[in-house]
């Protein structure tokens, strides 16, 4: 009989694609997933280390497992075990500790277990180097989209980051793997393939091989109808990138962009690669080369001396500009970063503050580009599932999402809908009557379209 696995994740979409890879190489190992309640052999817990608050969840997950499941092997594998292997051993629970790169050998750790004893190892598996493997994965299980990881590690150093210490050094997977994947999930049915990375701009650093390159070859040698890039930092956002944006219906007029901070003092001291003024260049950039573009931005509050006056900079920084939608962080010291001992760190007070103005002015960016919209015909990607009160959702290319009343046929499809309405969260479209064939809204290169 198979052994049973379950996998729990934690963190950002790169480790739940990640649990997919781990759940991959342990069925080609002859696990099978749990289903139905049944009591799992081996349960893994994928962690994530961004900040405390995180690693205190983790802990909670692994004695967890153990106490439902007292007969299981419990695996900690990931970013929290890579940059604290000894914290992680010590959790009661915890049976076998691996790294980053050893979370694609789990199967080889668990058999030379045996079923017994400990294995806490932690990060003496990782240091990984060369390409980056992609793993054909397809079961989406009734997904419309797909992320794909094309690139990881991270060779930028900024001073509050962990992430990179869990990483290591930027790696990119080889560009016709990428291909022969997107090709993978477009047979399968998926619609919409979202490239993703640890600091995915890297991409190809050190060879001939850049992004933009890259997302020209996926529109030229695959069907897929569109692509999607998860996040993007500003520095990496080249002209070559805006024109294959530009010249394409099928790579979405969509980035995230982290920011992090509008004011240069708290840049520099975060160490990263861009001043407030790039940033706003680039943007004017992006909006004047893709007018309806959907931009959103990663913004932390609360770095440690950020006065009143720098956080203020933020704020009216982002007032004033295009952005439609911010991810908000609070400032979280971690152990072994240059900013964790930076003096006048701000108040726990201060920094929920802060990031609940910046929370409720993303509320109000959304609503306005919302707005911008309505009355407008744009494509959606109608998702597989309708929502609880059973409407159709999906979102355009430009990331508004919508809901409208409309048929099973238009499940999986790309749709032109017209935009009725605004509620808090979404827009309200109709399906245009008689009508599937997707509008097109990209001017058109001289040299021709990518399409
Ligand atoms: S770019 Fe900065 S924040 Fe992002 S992973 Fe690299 S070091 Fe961390």
């Amino acid at each position: 009989m198979k052994r049973k696995v379950s996998i729990e994740t934690f963190g950002c979409r790169y480790n739940r694609l990640e649990s997919a890879e781990i759940a991959y190489e342990l069925e080609k190992e002859g696990y099978a997933p749990v289903i139905n309640g049944d009591s799992p052999d081996v349960v893994v817990i994928n962690t994530c280390t961004v900040t405390g608050r995180s690693d205190a969840k983790c802990r909670a997950a692994i004695r967890r497992a153990k106490l439902a499941n007292p007969q299981a092997l419990v695996v900690v594998a990931g970013c929290y075990p890579e940059t604290n292997p000894d914290e992680v051993a010590m959790v009661k629970g915890a049976d076998i500790v691996v790294g980053n790169a050893g979370k694609h050998k789990i199967a080889q750790a668990l058999g030379r277990l045996n079923g017994a004893g400990a294995d806490k190892a932690g990060r003496g598996d990782t240091a990984p180097t060369g390409d980056m493997l992609v793993r054909p994965i397809t079961r989406m299980e009734g997904r419309t989209n797909a992320y794909l990881n094309i690139q990881t590690g991270c060779d930028e150093a900024c001073s509050f980051c962990v992430v990179r210490l869990a990483r290591g050094k930027s790696r990119s997977a080889r560009p016709q793997e990428v291909i022969a994947q997107v090709n993978r999930l477009a047979r399968a049915g998926i619609k919409e393939v979202a490239l993703s990375g640890i600091n995915v701009g890297e991409f190809g650093k050190g060879k001939d091989e850049g992004l933009a390159r890259l997302i020209e070859g996926i529109l030229g040698a695959t069907k897929i109808e569109r692509i999607r890039l998860s996040s993007i930092n500003p520095n990496n956002v080249t002209d070559e990138l805006i024109n294959v944006m530009a010249r394409s219906s099928r790579f979405c007029r969509h980035l995230h962009i982290p920011l992090q901070s509008g004011s240069d003092t708290v840049l520099e001291r975060m160490r990263r690669p861009y001043t407030r003024k790039e940033y706003e260049e680039l943007l004017a950039r992006l909006t004047g080369r893709i007018p309806d573009i959907g931009i959103g931005a990663d913004v932390m509050v609360g770095f440690p001396g950020e006065t009143d006056e720098e956080f203020n900079e933020t704020l009216e920084m982002i007032e004033s500009s295009p952005v439609m939608m911010l991810h908000v962080f609070a400032y979280s010291p971690r152990e072994n970063t240059l900013a964790f001992d930076y003096p006048h760190p701000v108040t726990k007070d201060k920094r929920k503050r802060r990031a609940m103005i910046l929370k409720e002015l993303s509320a109000k960016l959304s609503r306005k580009m919302r707005e911008r919209f309505t009355g407008k015909t744009l494509n959606v990607l109608i998702e597989n599932e309708r929502d609880r009160e059973g409407y159709l959702k999906g979102f355009t290319d430009n990331y508004l999402p919508v809901k409208l009343q409309g048929s099973d046929a238009t499940l999986n499809r790309i749709v032109p809908v017209k935009m009725i309405s605004s509620n808090d969260s979404r827009l309200v479209g109709a399906p245009l009557e008689g009508s599937s064939t997707p509008v097109i809204n990209k001017e058109q290169s001289p040299g021709g379209s990518l399409e």
